[in-house]
């Protein structure tokens, strides 16, 4: 499989670490809201590689964590604490706010087909390793104390901007307006490993730890949990492009500085889901959500081919303009599924060559439309019902439309058509069965024609052969 790599900037051959596993790591939701949209098409992007690596016969070991402590807005400690945030706004507990966004979280995935991972850390369990870590780094000369506070030190690094070269004056914290430059940082891109100052006296959730009474930077959960559930090394860590810079940026200098070598190979970034005001985010406010699109009566799995029909790595373009086209296209996919009949026998051969159309779109960099595309190459394929539907199915398990079960919904929804009954017609109806059975072409005729002439119409269903007056 070739892959796109933040890392070194080029599509690459996939070769993971290990013969018998796949390591796979992703940055989880932040449980102070609920999830939008545009985070949602990152999980369900996250969600098809992990599917197709699956379906190319990788085994795979995903990791998420939970964000319930310690993602300030800027490592600054400038910005507002997101989850003391949510708890003010609904005068709840921060962990009753915690949990309730990550069940919410793992409902809307459910309905988008999104996997949940073989392992889910909330941040909060893992304090130990993050101390330990913090510990190591600071035994190392990787960071310092300052002003109550504990930080990398970014001086210490080789190379810090792994994934671009970034213009220092852009990314300078003091010069964005309305951030203050934290006065305790030897060099403006240290950031925070533990927090035991901070502008937050009223944080709720604080721990032990030798340098007082405090929680973790955000940075650091994304490294102990990786490194507790997947050991020293890592094959792909996944998230949003938003998160390259700082998060991912700070998670590689601060495990690799810990490990003393390199720790992931393959860095897959999705790319943003935008308004027509740009990115869709969280703190401004105004997201959309599973439930809303619900609500307006789409199913949530018209999304989820709403973002398989765009590349993961081209920014996408929300309107419902663009919802509604993808609930046309759903519709008219299942209306053609429902068409086909389950008999027969699957011919392995025509099967094998529809599956290698969809591997090589999967392999050329996971590209979905073009998965979506030999599907439709499936429908139109001059091969039996059978074949279509076993390879549909397959297909399925990466894609996670629910085509087979839509398609049965489909049918069963369908007005019944009206036939007539009616003992004697039956019989020569039921007659005609039998002469088509026996090959007598002439009788069968004869009985058509003759009830034909009483205008009587017969029509072959999946059923049997049933009739009606014309
Ligand atoms: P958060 O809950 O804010 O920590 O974000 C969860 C995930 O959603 C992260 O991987 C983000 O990078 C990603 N994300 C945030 N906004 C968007 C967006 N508009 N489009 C796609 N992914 C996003
Ligand atoms: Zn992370």
């Amino acid at each position: 499989m070739y892959l796109y790599n933040s890392l070194t900037h080029k599509k690459e051959l996939f070769v993971p670490n290990h013969e018998d596993i796949v390591k796979m790591y992703t940055c989880g939701p932040t449980v102070y809201h609920f999830a939008h949209i545009g985070n949602l098409r990152s999980y369900i992007m996250e969600d098809v590689l992990e599917k197709s690596l699956r379906y190319l016969g990788y085994n795979v070991k995903r990791v998420m964590n939970i964000t319930d402590v310690g993602h300030l807005a800027s490592d600054a400690d400038t910005g507002e604490d997101k989850m003391l945030k949510g708890a003010k706004r609904e005068h709840k507990t921060v962990m009753e706010i915690a949990k309730f966004y990550t069940d919410a979280f793992f409902e809307d995935c459910k309905k988008l087909n999104i996997k949940t991972p073989d392992v889910v850390e909330p941040a909060t369990n893992c304090i130990p390793e993050y101390i330990h870590m913090v510990q190591t780094l600071q035994d190392k000369g990787y960071a310092y104390f300052a002003g109550g506070n504990v930080y990398f030190d970014t001086s210490k690094l080789e190379k810090y901007y792994v994934f671009n070269d970034h213009n220092e004056e852009d990314l300078e914290v003091g010069v964005r307006e309305g951030v203050e430059e934290d006065e305790n940082k030897r060099n403006k891109n240290d950031f925070v490993l533990w927090f035991t100052k901070s502008k937050f006296e009223d944080q709720a959730l604080k721990w032990d730890s030798p340098w007082g009474v405090g929680y973790p930077g955000w940075h650091i959960e994304c490294s102990g949990i990786s490194i507790k559930h997947l050991g020293e090394d890592m094959d792909i860590h996944c998230g949003g492009i938003d998160n390259a810079f700082p998060h991912h940026t700070n998670e590689i200098a601060q495990s690799e500085a810990y490990l003393g070598h390199k720790w992931c190979n393959y860095w897959f970034h999705v790319h943003h889901l935008n308004t027509s005001d740009g990115k869709m985010s969280k703190s401004k406010g105004d997201f959309l959500t599973v439930s809303l699109l619900e609500k307006k009566g789409y199913d949530p799995l018209v999304y989820r081919l709403f973002c398989l029909q765009s590349h993961y790595r081209r920014n996408l373009v929300f309107t419902w303009e663009n919802l509604d086209n993808a609930a046309v296209t759903y519709q008219k996919l299942i209306a053609k599924i429902a068409t086909l009949e389950d008999k027969g026998e699957v011919d392995k051969e025509a099967f094998a060559a529809l599956k290698q159309r969809f591997e090589t779109a999967l392999n050329g960099d996971l590209n979905t439309s073009l998965a979506v595309t030999a599907l439709y190459d499936v429908l139109k394929a001059k091969t039996n019902d059978a074949t279509k539907l076993a390879a549909i199915k397959d297909f399925d398990t990466v894609l996670g439309l629910n085509l087979i079960e839509a398609a049965a919904k489909f049918r069963a929804e369908q007005p019944q058509e009206e036939y007539g009954s009616d003992p004697e017609i039956d019989a020569l109806v039921a007659a005609r069965a039998e002469a088509k059975k026996a090959k007598n072409w002439a009788e069968a005729d004869r009985i058509r024609d003759e009830l034909k002439a009483q205008g009587i119409e017969i029509i072959d269903t999946p059923q049997g052969a049933k009739w009606k007056k014309i």
